[in-house]
């Protein structure tokens, strides 16, 4: 049994890593944002003993889960959805206690991830194919769209009467990077920096701001 001050801790770790991923998400850092979110799982279940016990809530906030289903079917991280739905397993009464239906959000992430797959291929191969399917998909697909133009990854063409898309950027292409830590530069395909990576200079596992687009 873990006691008050174990818990009070726990419940600050989590508070404190779900203010990092908000401010993250703030400035649309989403990569960032999901991964300091997983950082906050392992404290959940402290946090919500503290806060139903101590604080009485009875649904403390799950920010970070939020931010793992919102962002991370957008972004293909499948290792952020499976990294949560592990937790859930694990952890049967966060689902109880946060009042939300946490395992159909997860369920319908993974539907998200599903459907901006083949819409990004749709884009890849420059047909809008599956804009036309089912209507939820065609909703779920121009949300989808619209994200990752503001994201800079796509952008709209248009062909005659019809809008299409392309992809803005070529992944596999060489480009320039600068460690966020100690403003080494290094070269790398463009893939490479949307992760945080170990730096080979400082050591530190940091990520890389693209220097040229
Ligand atoms: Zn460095």
């Amino acid at each position: 049994m873990a006691t008050k001050a174990e818990l009070a801790n726990e419940r600050n770790l989590y508070r404190s890593l779900c203010q990092q991923a908000l401010q993250a998400e703030q400035i649309f850092r989403y990569h960032e944002s999901i991964n300091i979110s997983l950082l906050s799982l392992s404290h959940i279940s402290g946090m919500m003993q503290f806060e139903r016990r101590f604080l009485k809530i009875d649904n403390p906030s799950l920010q970070t889960l939020r931010i793992v289903f919102q962002y991370a079917p957008i972004l293909f991280r499948m290792d952020a959805l499976t990294a949560v739905e592990i937790f859930l397993d694990n952890n049967r009464k966060t689902e109880k206690h946060s009042g939300l239906e946490l395992g159909k959000h997860l369920e319908s992430a993974y539907e998200i991830l599903d459907i901006a797959a083949s819409t990004w291929d749709a884009i890849h191969k420059g047909t809008n194919e599956v804009l036309l399917a089912s209507t939820t998909k065609k909703v779920i697909a121009s949300t989808l769209i619209t994200v990752w133009s503001r994201m800079n990854l796509i952008v709209q063409e248009s062909v005659g009467q019809a809008n299409r898309y392309k992809l803005r950027t070529n992944c596999e292409e060489y480009t320039a990077g600068k460690c966020m830590n100690c403003g080494v530069t290094i070269m790398a395909a463009k893939w490479q920096f949307y992760e945080s990576f170990r730096c080979h200079k400082c050591s530190s596992t940091t990520y890389y701001a693209i220097l040229a687009q």
